[in-house]
């Protein structure tokens, strides 16, 4: 798979008073064509801000997003161009430019009521993108929406109606309608299922991937619940503190992580099976202010197995296996649970807390 998109030691940083803190902190991946990359994490991470960030929707304090289209895709130089001549800067494009990168990185957001504007029909909504970057004839547009409508699902017959006359499933759809529009290459999907019903949330996932399937899209998907996470990505990063601990493809992250954060988080998902236990593993004390953050390891003053070198030196997020990386001093030495592991039926928690190894170096 090409690389689409290069994101190099990006960094957002927020103001509290006259003190300055990073919620995205020097972050570097690379999204591929047609791959689902998931951000995990938990709440006030930073893994919305990345996802703004990237795509503009607030500026960077520092760092690129290098885009590299396809080909054969809008922006490109010419046929036989090679890939490094056809990158482009995203975040310092400006005016017309800016508006033709555009339409190949869209966003949907968590929240589709919200992210709606309710004085506008749902043709509008969907039309708003394609007007405000490649501006169309509106025969184009009207027939560009209507595709694009049925594509995901909705009744083009209902597409004068508000947003307010539609249930949250079909708001949903509206909000991939207006995302895809434009024939983006990336969609960066912020919590784009979380505050559905179960049932329609199957129903959104499954459109999302058939989408990707005959579109050929790259998502980045952020997200905190991580059974829906497990069955859509091929890659998932972890944040803590705004900075990436972790990145692995999903079966490997999920079955060997090599970050005591990823064990955490992975130790707090549900079991289907009610006959099998799994150990929860609970950090030590709470999530330390985004103002006031440790020296050495950010996850130092909740990790099980932090040592003086942890809380002293920050560690350089390092390939421990083919494409996983981790940014753990003792990425390598530690064992660490998996999705699959499980505590046996007599194991205490506490009990298994204190059985943990925890190295010296
Ligand atoms: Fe825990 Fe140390 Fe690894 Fe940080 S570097 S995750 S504190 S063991």
């Amino acid at each position: 798979m090409t690389e689409l998109l290069r994101i190099e030691n990006l960094t957002k940083e927020f103001r509290v008073g006259a003190t300055a803190f990073p919620a995205v902190d020097d972050v570097s991946f690379a999204l591929r064509s047609g791959e689902t990359l998931s951000v995990v994490g938990e709440s006030g991470c930073g893994k919305s801000t990345l996802g703004r960030v990237i795509v503009r929707g607030i500026e960077a304090s520092s760092g690129t997003v290098v885009y590299t289209p396809p080909a054969d895709g809008a922006g490109a130089d010419t046929d036989d161009a090679s890939a490094a001549s056809r990158e482009v800067d995203f975040l310092s494009l400006r005016g017309r430019r800016l508006k033709r990168f555009r339409q190949d990185i869209q966003m949907i957001f968590q929240d589709p009521l919200s992210s709606l504007d309710p004085r506008m029909t749902v043709f509008d909504i969907i039309a708003e993108p394609l007007r405000a970057t490649a501006r169309p004839p509106a025969p184009v547009v009207r027939e560009r929406v209507w595709d694009i409508a049925k594509k995901v699902g909705l009744d083009p017959s209902h597409l004068r109606r508000y947003p307010h006359s539609f249930s949250g499933g079909q708001r949903q759809r509206i909000g991939i309608a207006r995302a895809l529009v434009t024939g983006p290459k990336v969609i960066v999907a912020d919590e784009a299922v979380s505050a559905l019903d179960v049932s329609i949330r199957a129903q959104i996932i499954n459109l999302l991937k058939d989408l990707q399937r005959e579109l050929g899209i790259a998502y980045l998907f952020i997200a905190h619940d991580l059974s829906i996470v497990e069955y859509i990505s091929d890659r998932v990063a972890v944040m803590y503190l705004g900075r990436i601990v972790e990145i692995a493809a999903t079966d490997q992250l999920f079955s060997t992580p090599h970050h005591p954060y990823t064990e955490v988080l992975l130790s707090a998902v549900p079991q289907p099976d009610p006959e099998v236990r799994r150990e929860r593993i609970v950090p030590k004390g709470e999530v330390p202010s985004p103002t006031d953050r440790p020296p050495g390891c950010l996850f130092s003053t909740r990790c099980h197995y932090a040592s003086e070198l942890c809380r002293t030196t920050v560690p350089p997020l390092v390939e421990v296996e083919d494409g996983h990386f981790s940014a753990c001093h003792f990425a390598k030495e530690l064992a660490l649970r998996g999705l699959s592991a499980v505590a046996p039926d007599t194991a205490d928690t506490a009990e298994a807390e204190e059985d943990r190894s925890v190295p010296t170096g």
